[in-house]
Formats: structure tokens, C-alpha cells, sequence
């Protein structure tokens, strides 16, 4: 069998060189690796398109060459020059403890060694889901997938499901994954009736999705299946809600017989001890989860009341499936960061953001460019603009993120934050993550360094 598959040429032939294809030197758990940024990125790009997974690891927007992990610890990530940088993104929300947290860790090898992937149902996916349920009053069922994306684009099919209307309304800026119906004013500036986001999307997936302005209530009417929303904006920079912008939302979509989903995918078990809708009071139809619910392995979840989420395949008519989804090293991650961290942690870290944001807009003021951190619980948003050192307005929308980030200063106040061993997201649209790993001491070497590259961006800036 094997050698008829090798002699179709399909298969290498046996004893191929794999070794040296791979480098053999890095694998296996061994840190750190070896090898420079360039090299293994150069390499990178030879079989990965781009050198990166993902688009926003890329650096295309501040320009120059992502480094390449080696380690992680706490707050800290290592490159596999050994470099040592502050790390301000925690993977885009999803990593809370800290980098290889000793629980999380041991948690991850014990599922593991029990088996990785089964097919049948397995405790973890119980117990995550029970613990999710609990934290999040109105959400009494779940189901576990494997990306936000997937939690998003299914909640989506199930709203359409249940309220047979095809209809989507979205906000400018929001991102919810990129399933082709939701790429819509993701970040192209696509206003009104929804053109596509990305090229590969056809226009007719695109039809059903309606994109408004963020902190603007819609009027809706019967033909809209849900409203999905960010309900504190983390992916067009930090836009928070406005007073009684959620609230108007939930009286909207009930006065049209819309469905609330509120997509707390970074939100979620980050912003607080549980979610944007038990932090403002307003409880959505459906929620979509992510990132730290995975505890930093690749889940995502969507869940809202017994009787809508009955409406799911084997139970009802609406078709959802995963081989991998509820996977055990997945949901082992997920419990063992929900179990470490408290309600205290949470209370201190929202802290020790407000303490952190207020020194590091004052400190890149003092360095004399324009600044505004605003806070929403453990969220921190990060908008730099040109001298003098003044206070900027928060925005509203995507509009005004896009007004600063026009600016053009935030490329090279990140760069000159990373000479400096800091590491925030490499573009300007992203929130600053802090995790229980940051330390006032971590913090106050982010704030010291954010000072130090806004002198040197306003010095070039004449
Ligand atoms: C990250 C994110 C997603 C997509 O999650 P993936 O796991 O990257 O597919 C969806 N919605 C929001 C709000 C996110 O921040």
C-alpha cells in the first residue's frame, strides 16, 4: 500500500530527507530554538503565504518583519534570537494567565496524554460549558466549535434559523471573523448595504448583511434576522459603548422580533470575571465566545436560552458540526484558566489597566505626541496621533479610529516601542491586552518605554 503510493510519486519515497527539510533542531518542546528572525521568516515565506497564518501578524501596515517566537513566559515573549519583549498582545486577547502558566500547562499535558481527539463526548466539554453557563446569566446552553469565526457565522445560521428572516445588521468596524457573510465592513470602510470585504466574496453572500455606523441604533424592520454586535468594540482600537446605545439595541430588536447576538469573543472572560452583558446589564439572545475560553488553544463557542439553541442540529433543523469541536485539550485549557482566575484577579487587574492607561497616555503626551487610552474594564485602547502632546477624544466609530490612525504616527511609535523591548499589536486597530501575568513592575517598563518612543517619533516629526 505504501509503496504503490510512493510509486505514484504522491508520497516521498522512503527515508526521504524530512530531517534536513525541517530543520530537525526545533520541535519536540526544546527552547529555545535557534536561527535569526530572518532567516526562519525568509523561510516562512517560501511555503506559507505571506510568512504568517493570520494577515494581522504580518507587519504590512508598520512595515518590516515580524520576529519569530521561540517562547513565551508570563508577560514575556522570547524570539528565537533570544530577544526579550514586554507583551502587550497575549496572542489578541486569547492568553490571560500569562505565557506556559504552570497550570495551564499541566492541565494541557494531562488531557493530552488521555488522548487528544475522540469523536464522542468528553467531561472537559461538560464542565466548560457548565462553567460558561454559570458566569453568564440568560446563556443557558452552549456549543462548542473551533474558532470565533465558527461561533460567529453559526450563531448567524441559528438567528436565521429560528426567525426564518435572512437579514443581518452589523456595525462598521466590528469584526466578527471572516466567514464570507460577515466581511463586510470589517475594516474596509464599506458603508451601508454591505459590499464585499474581501475579494473571493461573492457580492450575493454579502446581500443579506446591512453595515451601520457603531454607537448608532438602527432602525430596523422585519426582515432583519439578528443584530450582531461587539458590545465593547475591540477591533477597529478600543470604542467603547455609548450610554444606552446597548440598551436601544435590545429595545430595537425586540420591537422588530430580531435576535440579539452580542459577540464576546475577546470580551469574554477578559473584560471582567465574565462578559460585556453582565458588566452593562444588557442581555443579548445569543453570545458568541473565543480566545480565553480556550485558554489559548483554538476554540470558540456560541450559546444563548435552552429553547433557542434547541433549534440545533441533532435536536432541530438548524446544521452545525466539528470533528474537533468540545476538543479536550482545548476544553482542559479553557477550565484551567477559568479555574485560576478569580473575581479578585480580575477586579485587580481592571486596576492596575486604569493605573497603567492614565501613565501611558500622560507619559506619550509628556513625549510630546497626542494621545487617548481609554479603559473598559481590563480593555485598554491605544490612539497616538501627531504633536503637540495633547489629549485626543476617544472615538465613537470606525470613522473616527480611522481619523487618528490616518495620522500615520503609529507605525513608528511602534516600531520604536519594539527597539525598546515592548510589544504591542502591529497595526493601529487593535486594544493593548494585559493579563494577570502584568505586574505594576511589567507595566511601569511599558510606560518608561511608550515615553521614550513618543520623544523619538515627535523629535522625527519635527
Ligand atoms: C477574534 C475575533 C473573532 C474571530 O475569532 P477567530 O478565533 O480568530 O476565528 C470573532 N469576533 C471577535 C469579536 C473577535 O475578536
Amino acid at each position: 500500500m505504501a509503496d504503490a503510493a510512493a510509486g505514484t510519486g504522491l508520497l516521498p519515497a522512503a527515508g526521504a530527507a524530512t530531517g534536513a527539510a525541517t530543520g530537525g533542531a526545533y520541535g519536540g518542546g526544546e527552547r529555545p530554538a535557534s536561527g535569526t528572525n530572518s532567516a526562519w521568516f525568509e523561510r516562512a515565506t517560501r511555503t506559507i503565504p505571506g510568512g504568517v497564518d493570520s494577515p494581522v501578524r504580518s507587519f504590512q501596515s508598520v512595515g518590516g518583519m515580524p520576529f519569530t517566537v521561540g517562547h513565551g513566559e508570563g508577560p514575556w515573549v522570547f524570539d528565537v534570537e533570544g530577544r526579550r519583549y514586554l507583551d502587550l498582545v497575549q496572542s489578541y486577547g486569547a492568553v490571560l494567565l500569562g505565557h506556559a502558566h504552570p497550570v495551564v500547562v499541566e492541565a494541557v499535558c494531562r488531557a493530552a496524554s488521555l488522548g487528544s481527539s475522540f469523536g464522542m463526548p468528553t467531561p472537559g466539554e461538560v464542565l466548560l460549558a457548565e462553567a460558561i453557563c454559570a458566569r453568564v446569566p440568560g446563556c443557558e446552553q452552549v456549543r462548542f466549535v473551533s474558532s470565533g469565526t465558527e461561533a460567529a457565522m453559526s450563531a448567524l445560521r441559528l438567528a436565521r434559523g429560528v426567525t426564518g428572516r435572512s437579514r443581518v445588521v452589523k456595525f462598521d468596524g466590528c469584526y466578527h471573523g471572516h466567514s464570507d457573510g460577515l466581511l463586510a465592513g470589517g475594516g474596509s470602510g464599506v458603508a451601508t448595504l454591505g459590499l464585499p470585504g474581501s475579494a473571493g466574496v461573492p457580492p450575493g453572500a454579502v446581500a443579506d448583511t446591512l453595515v451601520v455606523p457603531y454607537n448608532v441604533v438602527p432602525e430596523l424592520d422585519e426582515q432583519v434576522a439578528c443584530v450582531i454586535v461587539e458590545p465593547v468594540a475591540a477591533n477597529m482600537n478600543l470604542v467603547a459603548p455609548r450610554p444606552g446605545f446597548l440598551e436601544g439595541l435590545r429595545r430595537a430588536c425586540d420591537a422588530a422580533g430580531a435576535l440579539l447576538v452580542f459577540d464576546e469573543v475577546i470580551t469574554g472572560f477578559r473584560i471582567g470575571a465574565a462578559t460585556a452583558s453582565v458588566l452593562t446589564g444588557v442581555t443579548p439572545d445569543l453570545w458568541c465566545f473565543g480566545k480565553v475560553v480556550g485558554g489559548g488553544l483554538p476554540i470558540g463557542a456560541f450559546g444563548g436560552r435552552r429553547e433557542l439553541m434547541a433549534a440545533l442540529a441533532p435536536s432541530g433543523p438548524v446544521y452545525q458540526a466539528g470533528t474537533l469541536s468540545g476538543n479536550p485539550l482545548a476544553t482542559a485549557a479553557g477550565l484551567a484558566v477559568l479555574g485560576e482566575a478569580t473575581p479578585a484577579d480580575y477586579d485587580a487587574l481592571a486596576s492596575r489597566v486604569a493605573r497603567f492607561a492614565g501613565a501611558l497616555e500622560g507619559a506619550v503626551r509628556a513625549g510630546g505626541l497626542s494621545a487617548a487610552v481609554p479603559v473598559a474594564g481590563t480593555l485598554a485602547g491605544l490612539y497616538v496621533g501627531p504633536p503637540p502632546g495633547v489629549a485626543l477624544e476617544p472615538p465613537l466609530d470606525f470613522g473616527g479610529a480611522r481619523a487618528i490612525a490616518a495620522s500615520g504616527v503609529y507605525p513608528p511609535f511602534f516600531h520604536a516601542l519594539l527597539r525598546r523591548g515592548v510589544m504591542v499589536a502591529p497595526g493601529a486597530y487593535e486594544v493593548v491586552f494585559c493579563g494577570l501575568a502584568h505586574g505594576d513592575a511589567e507595566l511601569d517598563v511599558a510606560i518608561e518605554a511608550a515615553g521614550e518612543a513618543a520623544a523619538e517619533v515627535a523629535r522625527a516629526l519635527g
